[in-house]
């Protein structure tokens, strides 16, 4: 690790940082360590390990030397002390809160969040006596009026999914320090490349690096960044909880972010390019892309963000779902399915992939109209992105 690292660019992290300059064998790349445990030479070695004269392995569920890398890389991107790699963006989320949150608890909520980190609070954090506020999203008088003696986190993803709200971090974290609460960002559709949450103050910033940190729709991973000392009971658990990255998707993480910084300025082009496009098409009601000027959160956007990521959400002027599906089903390069942040787009209607089951008056609280289309932008060419959805628009 160069020890200007902090002053390095973002790609010469991405490449570089955590890894070690001469390796196992010589190798340039990192080995993968298919080991479920680690053996001592000796009894008196285990004794050592024990009295913590002896940093290293022991068990394949407290750690994995490639596990250690990922994590100082992802540590770095995001400007933390320390990162924890879970086997999934809602391991993490779920290990945080289990860690931080007992009977009595409250937390509170946006509510533009994904509809997983909703369901966790509000059905199965329940059970355990924590009590869930859920205010309207980027309304930070409701969120100080929600906030009480009990409670002890305030949560909100940046921007939000799929309405790409874009909370005013030093709103948010101003909030917290007001009354002495700490602060979870989900910046997953922001990614440490257009957004810092850590840098405003946050206190815990949450990746579900399934999404664009991997990168290539290959693998779940999710990561939470963090002071190191508040971080040391979420790896306790972790390390009981079991919810850990498996070695091969470490491997794969950590050569999916060799060309993070690439991949998200070209996610920000396509991102940008699409969203001008279908801004300006007759089909086209409105379009939700925090990089427009006509976005509801585009100043704070602006202000606070280096890119605005490859999310695009956009409304038909034709009302009946059926529509939106039709242009869906037009479409030849987009790939329909959940998911975003992997070189190949996907296309979705989130009244149908997400909120089927829901009913309609949900739908309404949750504003998840039937007109609604969510294109993930991938890395393929801004042209032929455009010229595809305007045939399946015009189709
Ligand atoms: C996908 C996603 C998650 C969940 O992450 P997984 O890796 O799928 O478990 C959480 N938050 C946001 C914003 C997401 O997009």
């Amino acid at each position: 690790m160069p020890p200007s690292e902090s002053k390095s660019g973002f790609s010469t992290l991405a490449v570089h940082a955590g890894e070690r300059r001469q390796k196992q064998a010589d190798a340039i790349t990192d080995a993968i360590y298919c080991s479920s445990t680690y053996t001592f030479p000796s009894t008196q070695s285990v004794i050592d390990f024990i009295e913590q004269k002896q940093p290293r392995e022991e068990y394949g569920r407290y750690g994995n030397p490639s596990e250690r890398v990922v994590e100082a890389k992802l540590a770095a991107l995001d400007g933390g002390e320390t990162a924890l790699l879970y086997a999934s963006g809602m391991a993490a989320i779920v290990g945080l809160l289990m860690t931080k949150l007992s009977a009595g608890d409250e937390v509170v909520f946006f509510n533009e969040c994904y509809h997983r980190s909703r369901e966790f609070c509000a059905t199965h954090l329940a059970r355990f006596g924590v009590v869930t506020h859920q205010v309207a999203a980027c309304d930070y008088d409701a969120m100080d009026k929600a906030i009480n003696s009990r409670t002890k986190l305030l949560v909100s993803e940046s921007p939000t999914n799929p309405h790409l709200s874009v909370v005013d971090l030093d709103r948010f974290v101003a909030l917290g320090r007001k009354h002495g609460v700490e602060t979870l960002i989900d910046a997953t559709l922001a990614t440490p490349y257009n957004l810092r949450p850590l840098a405003a103050g946050v206190d815990y910033v949450l990746h579900s690096a399934t999404k664009y940190l991997a990168g290539h729709n290959d693998l779940l991973a999710g990561v939470l960044v963090g002071r190191k000392e508040a971080l040391e009971p979420v790896r306790k658990l972790r390390g009981i909880m079991g919810a850990i990255s498996a070695p091969h998707n470490i491997y794969l993480l950590g050569r999916g972010l060799k060309t993070f910084e690439l991949r998200m300025q070209r996610h920000n082009e396509n991102g940008l390019a699409v969203a001008q496009f279908l801004a300006e098409h007759p089909r086209v009601e409105k379009v939700l892309y925090p990089g427009l000027p006509t976005h509801p959160y585009y100043e704070v956007a602006k202000r606070t963000m280096r890119g605005f990521g490859g999310l695009v959400t956009f409304m038909l002027k034709d009302q009946e779902w059926q529509k939106a599906a039709a242009v869906i089903d037009a479409v030849r390069i987009p790939r329909i399915g959940p998911s975003l942040g992997g070189v190949e787009s996907l296309i979705e209607q989130p009244m149908v992939m997400s909120y089927f089951e829901c009913s309609p008056e949900d739908r309404r609280r949750f504003g998840i109209p039937d007109n609604m289309i969510r294109m993930a932008c991938g890395i393929e060419n801004a042209e032929d992105l455009i010229a595809d959805l305007k045939q399946a628009l015009e189709s």
